[in-house]
């Protein structure tokens, strides 16, 4: 969930929501459900299905796939009734919440997870996003990362206990759905914790979230293990500090990527954090990397570029540093992949980049 505490869900609205749907909780298979299965689909109830409010104003599409997903907890009840009008009900509430008290235009999740196992869309279009593999909708789960990062909400409180069998089996097999969709790896599945400053999801499901890439990696293949980023602090100097220094640069700051961790990229790193709700405490950890980092390949240019090839050769693979990733990058790249037992691609996605770091 974000950051800020929600307010308790009103339990009268979730009883009286559940007897209402009691008798039209089994929804029928569409076509287009029967022929979504055949993909691996995993059911789905659509915003229409759970009796969704109509979004504010029109939902914003980004044209392009999602880079990563992050588990949230609703940090909500851990209900009892695992009905789908108990999940329909849930999926409600939230929505209400977000649009009446946060002011969002429709509810901030992708997809919700409920105690029953009841999978629901969240805003509105998120089904048909996924569904085209090309496209993702923008929303209001994690600061810094709601145009590329599918949010899951699994309805409970994860501080304590762990989700129930069913709800977890079902959050496997949508992140296993989400990862074919948009062609990401079992390690791009984060939690909410590792963007902002905040407990979601609970001590319990984020000790669990290696476990889940795993049984995601079982279903789709690659290696589950989830990159490991240097801490970087003032005093710091080298390679490491000078990308640093551009994926800095390419976020606004005013900064001259010199190598050297001195005030000015402290100031740079924490008004970073400020503006992305992580830990502002001016020390280059797991949040900043994560939150600061993109995927680069060939063809794109800029600041992100340049750290990659600085990277490259202090790994001993010279580059010119030059902002351009042309050919030459490419095979300096693949050729660090093959070396480091990395699948030579040649994208320099989390898993590369934190390996460059290394
Ligand atoms: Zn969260």
């Amino acid at each position: 969930m974000k950051s800020a505490p929600r307010p308790q869900l009103p339990r009268r609205a979730f009883l009286s929501a559940t007897l209402a749907l009691g008798a039209a909780a089994m929804i029928p298979l569409s076509a287009a459900g029967r022929a979504a299965a055949a993909t691996g689909e995993p059911a789905v109830a659509d915003c229409a299905s759970w009796g969704a409010r109509p979004s504010s104003s029109p939902v914003k599409v980004v044209p392009a796939p999602a880079q990563k997903i992050i588990v949230h907890h609703t940090a909500t009840p851990n209900v009892t009734d695992y009905s789908q009008g108990q999940g329909f009900a849930l999926a409600r509430s939230m929505q209400n919440w977000a649009m009446d008290s946060q002011h969002w235009i429709d509810t901030g999740q992708h997809f919700t997870v409920s105690r029953g196992g009841h999978v629901m869309e969240g805003r509105h279009g998120s089904l048909a996003a996924l569904r085209s593999g090309t496209q993702t909708v923008e929303a209001a789960h994690c600061a810094g990362q709601n145009t590329i990062a599918i949010g899951i909400e699994n309805e409970g409180t994860y501080t304590t206990v762990e989700p129930r069998s069913e709800q977890y089996a079902k959050l496997v097999e949508l992140c296993a759905y989400i990862c074919r969709q948009y062609g990401l790896r079992a390690y791009h599945i984060y939690g909410h914790r590792d963007f902002n400053a905040t407990q979601c999801p609970g001590d319990r499901l984020y000790a669990l979230l290696p476990q889940l890439r795993r049984d995601v990696a079982a279903r789709i293949g690659g290696d589950p293990t989830a990159p490991v980023w240097p801490l970087l602090h003032n005093g710091d100097s080298g390679d490491k500090v000078a990308a640093l220094q551009h994926l800095l640069v390419r976020r606004g700051a005013s900064l001259q990527p010199d190598g050297s961790f001195g005030p000015a990229t402290e100031k740079a790193v924490r008004d970073f954090q400020a503006l992305v709700t992580a830990t502002a405490d001016g020390w280059a950890g797991n949040q900043t990397w994560q939150q600061l980092v993109v995927p680069v390949r060939r063809g794109e240019s800029g600041e992100a570029v340049k750290a990659v090839q600085r990277l490259l050769t202090a790994r001993g693979i010279p580059t010119d540093v030059d902002g351009a990733f042309g050919p030459g990058t490419q095979s300096a790249v693949t050729g660090f992949q093959n070396t480091a037992g990395l699948p030579a691609d040649g994208v320099v996605d989390a898993r590369t980049f934190a390996r460059l770091l290394g």
